[in-house]
């Protein structure tokens, strides 16, 4: 990627670590019962995949698009479903799967819309929060890492569909987005 990227904020073997350590909890919280993990496109694919494969309770995957950013770097603050789940929540242990949480507009409008369905438990797992996230009053269980206000990249993360496959968390430089 050449130089569009200012600085590695998070490493691979951090991460990797981080979402193991989360796996651990998130198996023990849920000994006994099925999860419904809930992956939100295009963001969480690398946390879905990597959360998935280090659980031990058996897990099925589901996901939803929805789009609350356009091609840049801030929210437009209006979710669209872009495609819905498959599955039907009803009664299931349902666990959201995010990549980050800004503003946590797009998170509070989909625990209301998955809530509306009535599932048997409603939790949210983010690899990444921001500053913003924590003023909304909404329970987040299991946090990979706090960062800073800065817009990220890879891991899953992009920047006009770009670096999304990077496996590690880093900052672009300014000159790419301004
Ligand atoms: P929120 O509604 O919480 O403000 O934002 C949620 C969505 O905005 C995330 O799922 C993600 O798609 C996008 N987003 C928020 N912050 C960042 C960021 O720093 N980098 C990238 N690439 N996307 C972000």
């Amino acid at each position: 990627m050449g130089n569009d990227l200012e600085k590695v904020l998070i490493s691979e073997d951090d991460l990797q670590a981080r979402i193991k350590e989360l796996a651990g909890r998130i198996d023990d919280d849920y000994a006994g019962k099925d999860i419904l993990l809930v992956g939100v496109l295009k963001g969480a694919v690398m946390v879905m995949a990597d959360l998935a494969r280090a659980l031990h309770v058996p897990v099925q995957m589901d996901w939803m698009a929805v789009s609350s950013y356009g091609a840049g770097t801030r929210s437009s603050g209006v979710v669209r479903v872009l495609k819905d789940l498959d599955t039907d929540i009803l009664d299931r242990h349902v666990l959201i799967v995010e990549d980050i949480i800004d503003s946590g507009l797009t998170l509070h409008w989909l625990l209301e819309n998955l809530k509306s369905r009535n599932p048997a438990s409603l939790e949210i797992c983010t690899a990444l929060r921001k500053p913003d996230a924590v003023k909304v009053p909404i329970d987040v269980k299991y946090v990979g890492f706090d960062i800073p206000s800065e817009f990220v990249i890879g891991y899953g993360l992009d920047y006009a569909e770009r670096y999304r496959n990077l496996p590690f968390i880093g900052t672009l430089a300014p000159h790419v987005y301004r």
